[in-house]
């Protein structure tokens, strides 16, 4: 008889990504840079194909994992290699019974799969408690790389951050590398910060090079009904961003642009829409 099991020469990794917001957009992005490095990679889960029907694992593959809160509340053994926790806000709180049970429901991943590697974005309380609690599990070594759209983080550890429109990497107090992301028309404000320093995070730990990493960066086209800008007409630029279905979402993006025409429409959900008001002097 022949044994389903079979041993690699380079064990597969499985990547999970998680989040309210931007998952597509840094699976996408994390893919689109190892697609650069040749390196035998799909994406599935709420990503197109479902996991299961991901093909057969080879030497070295890696399957990158769109996981939500409804995916990582029911799939209790699931256990990641590098898991990426990017934000957290008000979302589907109807199945979770509430915020707690969508927060619980979210770090299941990472305090039952204990990943090699958590990659943490800590502007959000919840992802803040999360990292510390990860770094306090004495299995692992330095078991977090923590990303911010929004602090400095020159400390200890490993920390990937936004200065001044650079995403600056630290290892120790140490500057290992810096990359000047104002230019980048698709990679946008805070949130696009997040996605590609989680993308960045996960490639380093990777062991790809920040010069690779970095024009993979600017070759990157996005994603579509993601801010995706349409094209220009007199002196006016379109963006479809159909694709925000919650309050964060669309404050994340809407906050990136200047002297905004918005159209929008739809229900809203339990959270309603006071993320909105922030932004809403910007927009006509
Ligand atoms: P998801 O797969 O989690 O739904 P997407 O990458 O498809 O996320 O992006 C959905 C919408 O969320 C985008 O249209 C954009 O408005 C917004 N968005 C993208 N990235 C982020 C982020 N890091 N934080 C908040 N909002 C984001």
């Amino acid at each position: 008889a022949t044994s389903n099991w079979r041993t690699f020469q380079v064990e597969p990794k499985i990547i999970c990504v998680t989040g309210s917001n931007g998952k597509s957009t840094t699976c996408k992005l994390l893919k689109h840079i190892l697609d650069s490095k040749n390196f035998d990679v799909e994406i599935g889960g709420n990503f197109g194909k479902s996991a299961l029907e991901l093909s057969e694992a080879t030497d070295g593959c890696i399957k990158i994992l769109e996981i939500s809160s409804y995916q990582s509340e029911l799939a209790r053994t699931l256990q990641p290699d590098l898991a990426v926790f990017l934000n957290f806000s008000d979302d589907h709180l109807d199945r979770h019974s509430g915020k707690g049970g969508y927060f619980a429901a979210k770090a299941r991943l990472f305090c039952m799969g204990v990943p090699e590697k958590s990659i943490i974005s800590i502007d959000d309380y919840e992802g803040l408690y999360l990292s510390n609690r990860m770094q306090e599990e004495q299995t692992l070594a330095n078991p977090v790389i923590n990303i911010s759209a929004l602090k400095n983080l020159p400390g200890l550890g490993w920390n990937i951050f936004n200065r001044k429109g650079f995403m600056v990497e630290y290892r120790n107090k140490k500057q290992v590398y810096a990359i000047d992301l104002r230019q980048n028309k698709v990679l946008v404000g805070d949130h696009g910060y997040q996605n590609a320093s989680a993308a960045y995070a996960v490639s380093r730990a990777l062991g790809i090079s920040p010069k690779d990493i970095e024009s993979s960066l600017s070759s990157f086209s996005g994603l579509r009904h993601r801010a995706e800008i349409l094209g220009k007409k007199n002196g006016v630029t379109f963006v479809n961003d159909s694709k925000a279905t919650n309050a964060a979402a669309a404050a994340a993006s809407v906050g990136s642009f200047k002297n905004i025409r918005w159209i929008l429409g739809g229900v809203s959900k339990a959270d309603g829409i006071s993320p909105l008001l922030p932004i809403s002097e910007n927009v006509k």
